[in-house]
């Protein structure tokens, strides 16, 4: 049988990037992909639905989830842990089917060293383009000003280490497509393409 396992995307960025209003209208057009909903101890906000934005969980029912090894990755953000569920994305891959996570940035280090072969996008910030601009227009702008945005914008410009694609979130529609492009980039990349046909030859002569 041919080899035709999903590819796991993971897009993450520094907070208030707006990663959930992208994710959010990447899965209103129409897409193949698979959200994976994660599990959260984080309170219900209103309007969410168990089951469909989060699987809201106790901290003792979240820290027996860990204990068990049943998240691919988890991490606290503002007091709330936030994990991903392994098997429906362990299973949903396996059914040939492309899953994507939506993250904060520890949790996507974590799922980078034990899952190599997923693919990683980095949401990163406009404001870092016009930090470029004033940095380029300089005197322009206070020196203070750029020095403090400058230290803020190397910690964000470190994250990207880990990432396999940067698209910046200038506007929401432009990131959407970005992504979405390369959802397709990958899909067609010679190693996961020839792997298939190896196989489709193998399984003929045997
Ligand atoms: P919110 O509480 O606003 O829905 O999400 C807060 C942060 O948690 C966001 O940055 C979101 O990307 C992140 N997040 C959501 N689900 C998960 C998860 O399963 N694992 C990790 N590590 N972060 C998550």
């Amino acid at each position: 049988m041919i080899d035709q396992k999903g590819i796991l995307f993971i897009l993450s960025g520094p907070s208030g990037v707006g990663k959930g209003t992208v994710r959010k209208e990447l899965f209103d057009q129409d897409t193949e992909l698979k959200y994976s909903i994660s599990m959260t101890t984080r309170n219900i906000r209103p309007g969410e639905i168990d089951g469909i934005d989060y699987f809201y969980k106790s901290n003792e029912e979240f820290e027996t989830l860990i204990q068990q090894k049943q998240l691919l990755e988890y991490a606290k953000y503002v007091n709330n842990y936030y994990g991903t569920p392994r098997e429906y994305v362990e299973k949903t891959l396996a059914n040939g089917h492309d899953v994507f996570l939506e993250i904060e940035v520890q949790g996507a280090l974590q799922v980078r060293e034990n899952f190599k072969e997923g693919v990683f996008i980095f949401l990163f910030p406009p404001s870092l383009d016009e930090l470029k601009n004033r940095i380029v227009n300089r005197g322009t702008e206070s020196q203070e000003l750029v020095i403090n945005r400058l230290r803020e914008a190397r910690k964000e410009i470190e994250m990207m280490d880990a990432y396999d694609y940067v698209v910046v979130n200038d506007r929401v529609d432009n990131a959407v497509s970005k992504i979405q492009s390369i959802i397709q980039s990958e899909h067609c990349k010679r190693e996961r393409i020839e792997k298939q046909y190896k196989q489709l030859l193998e399984d003929e002569i045997s």
